[in-house]
């Protein structure tokens, strides 16, 4: 099982004076189980490439498969494979739009055919992972809280529903040091214990050598190296 990149090309605007390749010709394959660390400068291509990875964007030329089945297309079966991956995206505010941080989280989980009791410990466990107390915040609204506390809010949408692939553009700008540290270990503690796959983007190596099994390093839209990170 895995997530692959075959020849894949990424365009924004085809066709427009702002026509641009971000991507070009990357093939690559992450697989279950391991903890993929990414790096780049600013605008070599991380989040066009986990975006693409999440299919939230398609190819312009090439194919992304997620456990060997092409997610560009819009079945049924490409619906319950999108579910697997859940991505934290660079700017969580994007991702809130409920008016209780509990309905937020618990937006997900809503696909699944849970029922309600199910569904309020997904809540409750999401937010224990963030470090989020279920009593105070459970009702409030996700748009009236600090950029840290957006982003705690963001990403416990993410593990609420239990991806297989966990993928993490930047998440953690606007979080406190005991922050972070709390959740990476236990974002670790899931990929030890539940062997969910990681792919973390970010600019801090130290917190990229310290977790990560495999390092990718993007520059200028090309993978220019793919290895083990070293300490
Ligand atoms: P950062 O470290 O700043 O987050 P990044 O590595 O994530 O950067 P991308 O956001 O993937 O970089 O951008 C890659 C290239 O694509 C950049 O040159 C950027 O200008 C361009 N780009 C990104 N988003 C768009 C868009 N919506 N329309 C046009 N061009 C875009
Ligand atoms: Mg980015």
């Amino acid at each position: 099982m895995s997530i692959k990149l075959d020849t894949v090309t990424y365009t924004y605007g085809v066709g427009s004076p702002f026509e641009r390749t971000a991507l070009h010709e990357t093939s690559v394959e992450i697989h279950e189980g391991e903890f993929v660390g990414i790096i780049g400068h600013t605008g070599s291509g991380k989040s066009t490439f986990v975006q693409l990875l999440n299919g939230l964007i398609h190819p312009t030329k090439g194919v992304v498969t997620v456990d060997g089945t092409d997610i560009s297309k819009k079945t049924k079966e490409v619906m319950a494979i999108r579910h697997k991956v859940g991505m934290v995206f660079q700017y969580p505010e994007y991702q809130l739009f409920e008016e209780t941080i509990a309905k937020d989280i618990a937006f997900g989980p809503r696909n699944f055919g849970l029922s309600e009791d199910e569904i309020e410990e997904r809540v409750r466990e999401a937010m224990e992972f963030v470090g989020l107390d279920y009593d105070t915040y459970a009702d409030r609204s996700p748009f009236r809280l600090s950029g840290g506390q957006m982003r705690r809010v963001a990403i416990a949408g993410v593990i609420a529903i239990h991806p297989k692939y966990l993928i993490l553009d930047e998440p953690s700008a606007g979080l406190d040091p005991v922050g972070r540290r709390e959740i990476f270990s236990e974002i670790q503690r899931w990929h030890k214990e539940k062997n969910i796959t990681v792919i973390l983007v970010s600019h801090n190596m130290e917190d990229i050598s310290q977790m990560a099994t495999r390092l990718l390093v993007l520059s200028h839209g090309n993978i220019v190296l793919d290895g083990e990170p070293l300490d």
